[in-house]
Parts: C-alpha cells; sequence; structure tokens
C-alpha cells in the first residue's frame, strides 16, 4: 500500500502555527516515507472561505518549504461526489432522510443529546412505510440526510493514542447532508480522503470526536479505512489553548518578525515530537531523516516564543552567509524597494558574517548590516565592529 497523507486546510483564517505543525508533521511523514502529500483547500463552507485566504496559506506553505505533490485540490469541487455518497448510504439502509418541519426540529431541542432509540427524527424516519421516503424527496420536499449511527463500539488504533474506543451509543444520528444539500464536514472529509486514496489521517487530537464518525461512514460506504494519528494540542505559556491572546500565532507574523522558515519548521517539528536524543537545533535534513510518528507524544504541547527566538538565533548563527544573503536582501530593500538591489554581493556577504552570531532575528541582522553595506556609511570591518556598541 502506497503511503498518501493529506493537509486539508480550511481557508477561512491565516495558516495558524498549529495548522501549520500539522502540515509539518504530514510533510515530515511522506518525505521521510518517500509518500505523497495531498493539499486539500477545504472551502466547503463559501461564507466563511475566502480566495486571498487560500492564497496566504499556499504562500506560508511555500515559504516553509513544505512541498505537496498532488492539489491544491478544492473541496467545493467534489461537493456533486459528496451528495451522490450520502444517497448511496440512503440506498445501503446506513442513513436516511430527515424531514422534520421547522416546528418538529423546535419540538427535538430537549432531545439534543439523545442517541440510540430515544432520537425522535430516527423514530419518524423509521416510522414511515417504506418507499415513502423517495416519494416525498421526489415530490420536491425538503430534507436533510442523516447517518444511521448502528449499535455497538467503534475503534481503533491510533497511532499516538494507541487504541481508542467509543460505545456507538454516545452517538446521535449525526447530518451528513443538509437540508441546502450541503455536506457536513465529517461527510466531506471521508468521501474526499476515500477518493484520494488517504491511507493514514493525522490532525489535531481535537479531531479525535469526529474520527468515530468517519469510520463508521468508511464502513458503511465500504471503503477500506485510513491509520489515524491525532496530534496533542498545543497550549500557551498559561496553559490554555493557543491563541491570539497569547501573542502572534500565524505563520506570517513570525515571518514579519524576523524568524527564518527553516528555524520555524524546526520549532514547530518540536512541538509534540522529539528525534529520542537531545538535540534542538536541527536543519530540515536532520528532521526528515530522524522523523516517526511514533515518537509524538500524547502531552500537549507548549508554545515558549522565547524559544522560538533563541533557535531562530542559534539557526542564523551557523546558516553559511551566503544563505542569509536573498533573506537579508528582502529585509533590508523592503522598506525601500528603489535602493539596496545594488548592493554588493561580496559586501554583503562579509557584513553578514559578521553579524549573524549575536542576533535574534533577520529584522535585527538587517537593521545591523544596514549601515555596513551603505556607500555613505562605510566601515573598515573592524571599525565597524567597534562602532556598534555606540549608540
Ligand atoms: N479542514 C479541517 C480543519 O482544518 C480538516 C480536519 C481534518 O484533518 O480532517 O480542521
Amino acid at each position: 500500500m502506497s503511503l498518501r497523507v493529506r493537509f486539508p486546510p480550511s481557508p477561512t483564517g491565516f495558516l495558524h502555527v498549529g495548522r501549520a505543525r500539522t502540515a509539518i508533521f504530514n510533510w515530515l511523514f511522506a518525505r521521510r516515507n518517500g509518500g505523497t502529500l495531498v493539499l486539500r483547500i477545504e472551502d466547503t463552507d463559501r461564507e466563511r472561505s475566502s480566495d486571498e485566504m487560500t492564497r496566504t496559506i499556499l504562500d506560508g506553505m511555500r515559504w516553509l518549504g513544505l512541498d505537496w505533490d498532488e492539489g491544491p485540490f478544492f473541496q467545493s469541487e467534489g461537493v456533486a461526489r459528496h451528495r451522490a455518497d450520502a444517497l448511496d448510504l440512503v440506498a445501503r439502509g446506513r442513513a436516511y432522510r430527515d424531514f422534520s418541519t421547522d416546528e418538529e426540529v423546535e419540538a427535538d431541542r430537549a432531545y439534543q443529546h439523545q442517541s440510540g432509540e430515544g432520537q425522535p427524527w430516527r423514530a419518524r424516519a423509521l416510522a414511515q412505510a417504506p418507499g415513502i421516503s423517495d416519494e416525498r424527496a421526489a415530490a420536491g420536499e425538503p430534507y436533510a440526510i442523516r447517518f444511521h449511527v448502528p449499535d455497538g463500539v467503534t475503534a481503533w488504533d491510533d497511532l499516538v493514542h494507541g487504541e481508542r474506543r467509543f460505545e456507538n451509543q454516545e452517538i446521535a444520528d449525526f447530518v451528513i447532508l443538509r437540508q441546502d444539500g450541503s455536506p457536513t464536514y465529517n461527510l466531506a472529509v471521508v468521501s474526499d480522503d476515500a477518493e484520494m486514496a488517504i491511507s493514514h489521517v493525522v490532525r489535531g487530537d481535537d479531531h479525535l470526536s469526529n474520527t468515530p464518525k468517519q469510520i463508521l461512514i468508511y464502513e458503511a460506504l465500504e471503503r477500506p479505512v485510513p491509520v489515524f494519528g491525532h496530534l496533542p494540542m498545543i497550549l500557551g505559556s498559561d496553559g490554555k489553548r493557543l491563541s491570539s491572546r497569547h501573542g502572534a500565532v500565524s505563520v506570517e507574523e513570525y515571518r514579519d518578525h524576523g524568524i527564518l522558515p527553516w528555524a520555524l519548521v524546526n520549532f514547530l517539528a518540536l512541538l509534540g515530537w522529539s528525534p529520542g536524543d537531545d538535540r534542538e537545533v536541527m536543519e530540515i535534513e536532520e528532521l526528515v531523516e530522524a522523523f516517526s510518528l511514533e515518537r509524538v507524544v500524547k502531552k500537549s504541547a507548549v508554545f515558549d516564543p522565547e524559544k522560538l527566538e533563541w533557535l531562530n538565533g542559534r539557526h542564523l548563527d551557523r546558516a553559511p552567509a551566503a544563505r542569509l544573503v536573498p533573506i537579508v536582501r528582502d529585509a533590508l530593500t523592503s522598506g525601500d524597494p528603489e535602493g539596496r538591489e545594488e548592493v554588493d554581493q561580496g559586501r554583503l556577504v562579509d557584513a553578514i558574517a559578521a553579524v549573524k552570531g549575536s542576533v535574534r532575528t533577520v529584522r535585527a541582522l538587517a537593521e545591523q548590516v544596514d549601515p555596513l553595506v551603505r556607500d555613505d556609511f562605510r566601515y573598515e570591518e573592524k571599525a565597524a565592529g567597534k562602532a556598534w556598541r555606540e549608540p
């Protein structure tokens, strides 16, 4: 079986570092094992998705150096298939049309958490004579489609969490196709992952409770169930789930702050994973070489911006000056696009080499390099070394 993984961001926001970490783990897993990484934009929520966000996410991936092998595919292009899968489940008796009226939905609120036989929507569907559901649908009556959760237990062997078991009676019959004909996440994701022959689903553990529902759908569609691995949550320094309350959370913000892409990949790779020895400062190739999902831990990881800066400083120090030239050039010209393109390569390399061991961000590096490469500020390197210590 060929190893196929996916990264399926929803383009409803920037490339959050948590999402980027998921992308990195999938990318490392694919690269380590000669697998294929599929990029899928989950844009079925038309109102909240935007092309601009899609572009930002793709730019962020490229900037980090995370290339993909197939895609980007757009989930919205598969809606006809999602619907066909939902109707196929109805035909197999594994899902049913729910013709509930607004009043019934209102009255059902009291049953929100019911499952098993206690579900009024299921009772109403089952009370109909055979064939009635097809007739009502053909007559144009609006309906949603619900998955009929069977009795029993749904279990899987999670790559990170080990054996996970859910009692099916904890899961109410859930909607897979809304009244407006749009698929819900659980249907669309299974339909797409099955279509794209995804072998391993590696994602955040905020999806743990979706997994039994998805496994039930795979089984009902008689499609092979992929292997699942759920990555630990990322927390802020206060132990709460990482969010903008903790400061910068998007990849763009860290880029603008002067973090090197390979330092950010290194840092994020260490959130929930370690190489098994005490290495911390690692090049991308070393990460690929050392990566395995067996070494991902269950315990949530803490995002420490201080450590990120430190790690970035280590990477600046160890990078050959020539590797930093294009990045510093960008930083120098960002405020002054006319200006510094002409700066001589050799001078830039020398200035970067002199400074890179003592800074922690690209920004600081550019600030210190700037006077060294200006004609009106020409210093001998030794003299410049002294000059920086002056205010
Ligand atoms: N679009 C979903 C998300 O971004 C994908 C989740 C999944 O990997 O199944 O959370």
